[in-house]
């Protein structure tokens, strides 16, 4: 068998690298009646003592054995080496130094060097299981031997097929051992050796029975005939050998194993071999080439081969996408880096390009599922923010009493004679400084936004920079302190904004002029009024036709609608809105109190139209600035933020990253990414290995 080493140890190789489940040598199981010499043809084969052998029943548990092919070259290297391989750490770790070992499953780590003492412990075990009379168990017995000598294959011996039940076996003994031999051979990757002993009948050996009926067609039985020695005087296995008996496909091979008495005298596997030859040579000189121990092992060889090389397309296929796979996992890992330098530009350009492409619009990775990047920017200014604004009520948190109280506080001493524009302009400051708050959050907001941004480009755009986690870290850093550094300009740009509105309440605003005349008009109306002394149930009236006016309208309307006092515009319109009746609360004429606490009372008609002329005025004219901000906040976000953080954050990542004392911190990669090529690569590097290894396989050693 030893010829098959180099092949296998070649294989192994392949193994190693792509799985040992992808090619499995056959196992090679024997089967025969008791006694018939099966364990003895095992053996031979193996070239060592290691199997109980004897008359009677002697293998009552299947024996697993695997061999396992060491090579004790390795043992030397292996020191410098770290190749996994189990077998050479198994000795390592062992401290063996025979060149051969055996260690069984249920003795766990111990190692046997002595055979014999590997016997001892097979039949040890089998009584174990067994007891000691005759009783045979399925449960199997494993052992592996570790020997340069061997080829990586495994060996089944079982026990044999008996009639009769003896000792403490049972009743259905028969049945019981043919299921065990059944459940071994029937594996389709299980050579059989069907062991029939000379001086038997042939025509009715059970052995060849038995795999018949597994093997219909004969592709994976050889016949092996025992005790050639030991016919009958004057009786030859001629016919037998020649198949005219029973033909066996793959051929009957007549075997001479160690007598009992060879056993007890301690032959030795090759003098029992020598000695097998020179028997066939005198007793059957015509088929000594075609049988003997050799030639049973040279079939058997030749059996593993042609399953090898039915087995190779497969395995090169399976080895070629293999390396496929792991090229590609490999080129998804990225290039080791050569020039630091030129790594690190690189990959903080893409990340800037990146991050200002997603606020474009333009990132090559653009989400589908949900907004990001710039059009969420975009949803911020004009939903989010442009919706608060739109929510914010021009007269919201002001009282008729905070106007009223305006109003008195404007005039002073001085019984008022007319509507005091201070008290408008106090008032209107009020109101358009609510606009600052929601103006910030915006800020924020976006600010919020581009933080986000950030993590969305490492995410999903520069999936490279994953592999340096320092340098990620570091420009998350650097795009998190520039968007820091912008947020109190831009703040600051947003309260200036409404503090430029606060500054100047501009009454000749061209939007505004028509409120401001409808003030004019009014004042003029008051005296009027005063002159005739007429009641101010008229006025009012008008100004609540003004209101709906407005709402209908806007301020542009406002002077249609309040100037019906003057006769030369806008009476229809007067006609057709006075019938909106005033606030029940500001309907009623009451006297004034002396003092004017903020409490709930009934205004007179005249404090009434006063408040209402000023709450139209405020209106109008924080329309008018909340127009201003809806429009201004957003394009000072973009400026002093957006844009500005997009325009320099190249430059901020150069200026900060990008600086030789910190190259190679930055570019330090992740030990599991640094791990997980180098593995892709080893494993890259062994299935090229492995596929240059079937090609030399196929080249020399098949055929
Ligand atoms: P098993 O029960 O089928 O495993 O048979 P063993 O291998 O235990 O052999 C049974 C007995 O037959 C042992 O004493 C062997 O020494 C003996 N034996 C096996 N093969 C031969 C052979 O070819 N020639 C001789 N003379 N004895 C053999
Ligand atoms: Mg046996």
């Amino acid at each position: 068998m030893e010829a098959l080493i180099p092949v296998i140890n070649k294989l192994q190789d392949v193994f190693n690298t792509v799985g040992a489940d992808i090619i499995q040598l056959p196992q090679i199981a024997v089967v025969g009646t008791q006694s018939s010499g099966k364990s003895s043809v095992l053996e031979s084969l193996v070239g060592r003592d290691l199997l109980p052998r004897g008359t009677g029943i002697v293998t009552r548990r299947p024996l697993i054995l695997q061999l396992v092919n060491v090579d004790p070259e390795d043992r030397r290297k292996s020191s410098e080496e770290n190749e996994p391989n189990s077998w050479k750490n198994e000795r390592l770790y062992k401290g063996v130094d025979g060149e051969e070992w055996g260690k069984f499953l249920h003795t766990k780590n111990k190692v046997y060097t002595d055979f014999d003492e590997i016997r001892q412990e097979i039949e040890n075990e089998t009584e174990r299981i067994s007891g000691n009379n005759k009783g045979i168990s399925d449960e199997p017995i494993h052992l592996k031997i570790f020997s340069p000598h061997v080829v990586n294959l495994t060996l089944v011996d079982l026990p044999g097929i008996t009639k009769v039940p003896v000792g403490d076996q049972p009743k259905d003994i028969e049945l019981q051992i043919r299921e065990l031999i059944l459940k071994y051979i029937s594996n389709p990757n299980c050579i059989i050796l069907a062991v029939t002993a000379a001086n038997t009948d042939m025509a009715t050996s059970e052995a060849l029975k038995v795999a018949r009926e597994v093997d219909t067609d004969g592709r994976r039985t050889l016949a092996v005939v025992t005790k050639l020695d030991l016919m009958d005087a004057g009786t030859d296995a001629m016919d037998v050998l020649m198949g005219r008996v029973i033909p066996v496909k793959l051929g009957l091979i007549g075997v001479v194993n160690r007598s009992q008495l060879d056993i007890n005298n301690k032959k030795c596997v090759a003098d029992s071999i020598r000695d097998e030859y020179a028997f066939l040579q005198k007793k059957y000189p015509s088929l000594a080439n075609r049988n003997g121990t050799k030639y049973l092992a040279r079939t058997l060889n030749r059996l593993l081969m042609h399953h090898i090389r039915d087995c190779l397309p497969e395995l090169k296929t399976r080895i070629n996408v293999l390396a496929a796979q792991y090229q590609s996992l490999l080129g998804s890992y990225g290039e080791p880096v050569d020039d630091k330098s030129s790594t690190l530009l690189q990959l903080i350009t893409k990340f800037a390009t990146e991050y200002c492409n997603t606020i474009e619009g333009t990132a090559k990775y653009i989400e589908t599922t949900e907004l990001c990047g710039g059009a969420r920017i975009c949803y911020i200014f004009h939903e989010t923010f442009g919706r608060t604004l739109e929510s914010v009520d021009p007269l919201g948190g002001l009282t008729t009493i905070d106007v009223l109280t305006a109003i008195r506080n404007a005039t002073g001493p001085r019984p008022a004679l007319f509507v005091p524009e201070v008290s408008f302009e106090l008032l209107v400051k009020r109101q358009v400084k609510r606009l600052e708050e929601p103006s910030l959050r915006c800020v924020e907001l976006v600010h919020e936004e581009m933080q986000r941004i950030i993590q969305h480009c490492s995410n999903y755009s520069t999936q490279e920079l994953l592999r340096f986690p320092k340098l990620h870290d570091a420009i998350v850093e650097v795009v998190t302190s520039l968007l820091r550094k912008r947020l109190p300009v831009t703040n600051e740009m947003v309260h200036n904004l409404v503090a430029i509105e606060l500054a100047y309440i501009n009454t000749k605003h061209p939007d505004f002029a028509d409120a401001c005349g409808v003030m004019n008009n009014n004042i003029e109306e008051q005296r009027r009024n005063r002159m005739r002394e007429l009641p101010s149930a008229v006025p009012r009236d008008k100004m609540a036709g003004g209101a709906q006016g407005e709402q209908e309208g806007g301020t542009g309307t406002w002077r249609g609608m309040l100037k019906k006092g003057e006769e030369s515009q806008g009476e229809d319109r007067n006609k057709q809105q006075s019938s909106v009746p005033a606030s029940p609360q500001r309907g009623h004429a009451v006297n004034l109190l002396d003092v004017p606490v903020p409490v709930a009372r009934k205004l007179s008609a005249r404090e009434q139209r006063d408040c209402e002329v000023i709450e139209r005025l405020i209106k109008s004219y924080f329309l008018i600035v909340r127009k201003n901000i809806q429009d201004s906040v957003p394009k000072a976000v973009m400026h002093f933020l957006v844009n500005h953080v997009k325009d320099s954050l190249q430059s901020e990542l150069v200026g900060q990253l990008y600086k030789p004392a910190l190259l190679d911190d930055l570019l330090t990669e992740s030990e599991d990414m640094a791990q997980r090529r180098n593995e892709a690569a080893d494993m890259l590097k062994a299935l090229q290995r492995a596929s240059q290894v079937i090609a030399e396989i196929r080249e020399t050693h098949l055929w």
